[in-house]
């Protein structure tokens, strides 16, 4: 179903070719993941919940495969976060992005951004640099999925609390994100979802889901798992 999506999307011109084959990758990453939501998973997602609701100016950044799988999703997060939702592609066209905004709208955004960019993000060539002042540039804390590790980077050298929703743990992004979440998209953005009304005015639960977030521990137990799934006993184990 999620192949489905993708290849209408592509039809409708709301996916790059570039997309298709990032959808290859997750699928991949999926499979070694067990096709499942990981507990590592969960506490990232709740760690994402925490750092969206700490926010002062939070976005959820929506890129083109985002927009083909799960619109409503990425829309219900950032309504539950008073986020703004901002349009960003590494392959931009005018007519690509209003496409996705047009998306956007049906599933009940009530402002987009990203059509008109205002601003550039430092280190980031070309039109994949582009983003506005009233959304990305301004903001504190960023979610993106499905992101390029350049553009990843570039966020959190700008200072901003980057949460990522990566099937690869071994992406940049993955690597550089404050929180990166291994999960299928339209799986994590529910549970950050949920996450987020579990613990909303709740600032000791709010501060406890940070404490227990650790990137590298969290990356590095994901990644066991999936060597675990090949069969291959990794190096911690087997070194007692
Ligand atoms: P890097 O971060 O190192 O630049 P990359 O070049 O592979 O990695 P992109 O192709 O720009 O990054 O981003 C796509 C990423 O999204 C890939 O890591 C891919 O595994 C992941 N991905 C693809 N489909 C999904 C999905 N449905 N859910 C979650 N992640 C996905
Ligand atoms: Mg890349």
């Amino acid at each position: 179903m999620l192949r489905e999506s993708l290849v209408r999307g592509f039809a409708d011109g709301i996916v790059a070719q570039q997309g298709l084959i990032a959808h290859g990758r997750g699928e991949m990453f999926y499979y070694l993941l067990g096709e499942r939501t990981i507990r590592e998973a969960r506490i990232a997602s709740r760690a994402a919940a925490a750092l969206l609701l700490k926010a002062e100016r939070p976005v959820i950044s929506v890129n083109g495969n985002v927009a083909a799988l799960c619109p409503k999703a990425a829309v219900t997060l950032a309504n539950a976060a008073s986020a703004k939702v901002e349009v960003g592609l590494f392959h931009r066209s005018d007519e690509r992005l209003s496409k996705i905004q047009a998306v956007l709208e049906r599933e009940g955004a009530t402002q987009v951004l990203g059509f008109l960019p205002d601003e550039r993000i430092p280190g980031l060539e070309g039109s994949r640099g582009l983003c506005t002042r009233e959304g990305i540039f301004t903001s504190d804390v960023v979610l993106v999925a499905l992101e390029d590790g350049d553009r990843t980077e570039a966020l959190v050298r700008m200072g901003k609390k980057v949460i990522a929703i990566d099937l690869n743990p071994f992406s940049r992004t993955a690597r550089s994100a404050t929180v990166a979440i291994i999960d299928e998209v339209t799986e994590a953005l529910p549970l950050i979802t949920g996450s987020l009304e579990e613990i909303r005015g709740d600032s000791d639960e709010i501060d406890r889901a940070l404490e227990r977030y650790n990137r590298e521990e969290n990356l590095g137990a994901v990644m066991r798992l999936m060597a675990s799934n090949l069969g291959i006993e990794s190096s911690e184990s087997s070194h007692g």
